[in-house]
């Protein structure tokens, strides 16, 4: 038997006045999931609560069975999380330089560590390391970038 949920209808929650298991009325819902529910033995009203406090995951044999897995905020990835930290540490090596500080950036130019430039197709960098004479990691607002230097100096 399985119903779908709508407001008005039934549905098994936890009770927190019962503090069991007991058939509800939708109230409200969010969606196909009730938030909302009226206690059909006491009354309360409370929010839906499919699984008795405490209680790991064991379905109820009664009622629908139906196992609502609680919606959990997708986790940060690894990848947006560098990229979060990225564009902190570029906005802080920005932070409060003057127009001066940034010399444009020319394939020709020779950069130091810590270097502001300024690229005219991907802005305001801070030069992160020299790689080698012919090579710097420039960061940018949105990525990080190995730029040449020195060619043709
Ligand atoms: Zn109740």
């Amino acid at each position: 038997m399985s119903k779908a949920l709508k407001t008005g209808g039934e549905v098994d929650s936890y009770c927190t006045k019962c503090k069991m298991i007991l058939n509800h009325r939708i109230i409200a819902m969010v969606g196909t999931t009730p938030v909302r529910v009226e206690c059909s033995t006491c009354n309360s009203h409370h929010n839906y609560r499919p699984r008795m406090p405490g209680e790991k995951s064991s379905p109820t044999a009664s009622g629908t069975g139906r196992s609502s897995p609680t919606p959990r905020v997708a986790k940060e990835t690894r990848a947006a999380q560098a990229e979060r930290e990225r564009t902190q540490s570029w906005e802080k090596s920005i932070a409060g330089k003057a127009l001066k500080d940034f010399r444009p950036y020319r394939i020709s130019e020779r950069f130091n560590e810590g270097d502001l430039l300024r690229h005219s197709k991907f802005g305001d960098g801070v030069v992160l390391r020299v790689i080698d004479a012919g090579k710097v990691e420039v960061l940018f607002k949105d990525d990080t970038r190995t730029l040449a230097q020195g060619i043709g100096a």
